[in-house]
């Protein structure tokens, strides 16, 4: 079998929840889109469910397979997409965001005794939500369906940047429009956490930290390892090329392996050199990332060998920072995994 694949510790992943609770006393929501942040969900859920209040998802597909493996309260986070997604959320009794006008239409016809409505504002990240305005018109049309609860969000815009006052503007803003409601309120999402805790209200929605992609001066650990065995190695002169096009020529003797992990598998494109670790030391990328494979310049290094790990991240990695030597965010990087690398769970 091809030795490419993801680890995953299911103990850093308890490690992170019990960080994030030691940080909070609101309930928390575990977003787990993206397929957990491409770590697999249904190992995700298993491991932190007790851990949590509920969980978040995008789509009504992942909302309906989450159902399967939870009892627990499961929020659509864009809300519906058609107003018939509505008879979806009655069968499996998903909680669900509201943040524009159509999705009102017609909302009184279903029986929605069994969900949560999150009322979403626009506190200034001007995306999705109700622009103050517009709040008293809704939110009276909101309380008057029988829905279970009514919860009242909104999202920060750069939670990451405790200094950005952008922060603080629409915390105040929130506080102001509803001032006075006796509904539960949600502002968090990971970075509040641990640079906002006046953000924190009654539910956090928290993504990345769980998965350690981000704030690991917090004590979070990183969840998962990425790893692709060596299958080749080949000696090449000083002048010859390598791979496509012929992009990268050697300027003296070395030797360069393969290892068998390409964009197919979510590595983000690139053409120049990219630092990777084989055995704790570092080397580069030499020429273009394949759909299949990548080229890694051993210089004159004899100890690497055949079936030796290139470790794109592992476990002591911060991810924030490795990703940026692909010119991309953490985030990215583990939700592109492709279905195609294999991903195993540590205890
Ligand atoms: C994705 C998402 C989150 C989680 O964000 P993190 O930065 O990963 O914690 C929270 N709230 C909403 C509305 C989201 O879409």
């Amino acid at each position: 079998m091809r030795q490419t694949e993801l680890l995953i510790s299911l103990k850093n992943l308890k490690n992170n929840l019990q960080i994030i609770k030691s940080k909070t006393s609101s309930d928390i929501q575990a977003v787990i889109k993206a397929n957990a942040y491409g770590l697999g969900y249904e190992e995700v859920v298993e491991c932190i469910e007790n851990d949590v209040e509920s969980f978040a998802v995008i789509t009504l597909n992942e909302a309906i397979s989450l159902r399967k493996h939870t009892k627990k309260p499961i929020t659509l986070l864009q809300g519906v997409h058609e107003i018939s997604d509505y008879d979806y959320i009655e069968k499996y009794n998903l909680d669900f965001v509201v943040h524009t006008h159509w999705q009102l239409e017609n909302l009184s016809k279903f029986h929605l005794n069994q969900s949560r409505i999150w009322f979403k504002l626009n506190t200034g990240m001007n995306r999705l939500g109700f622009d103050q305005k517009d709040f008293g018109d809704v939110y009276e049309k909101l309380k008057s369906l029988k829905a279970k609860d009514l919860i009242i969000m909104s999202h920060l815009a750069a939670s990451s940047e405790p200094e950005n006052k952008l922060n603080n503007a629409q915390i105040k803003l929130f506080n102001e429009i509803t001032a006075g409601t006796i509904n539960k309120k949600s502002l968090a999402n990971s970075g509040a956490i641990f640079n906002f805790p006046n953000a924190h209200f009654d539910i956090v929605r928290s993504g990345i930290a769980i998965y350690g992609g981000k704030y690991l001066e917090n004590g979070l650990k990183p969840v998962s390892k990425l790893r692709s065995k060596i299958i080749s190695i080949r000696k090449v002169k000083k002048g010859e090329c390598i791979g496509y096009d012929g992009a990268w020529i050697a300027d003296k003797d070395c030797r360069i392996c393969y290892a068998p992990i390409g964009y197919a598998d979510g590595i983000p494109y690139f053409s120049s050199c990219r630092k990777i670790n084989i055995n704790g030391k570092q080397f580069l990328t030499v020429g273009k990332v394949n759909m299949d494979l990548i080229a890694i310049n051993l210089e004159n290094d004899n100890s690497i060998k055949v079936g030796d790990w290139v470790e794109f991240w592992g476990f002591e990695d911060d991810l924030t920072k490795f990703s940026k030597n692909f010119d991309t965010i953490s985030y990215q990087l583990m939700t592109n995994l492709s279905g195609r690398v294999e991903k195993n769970y540590l205890e």
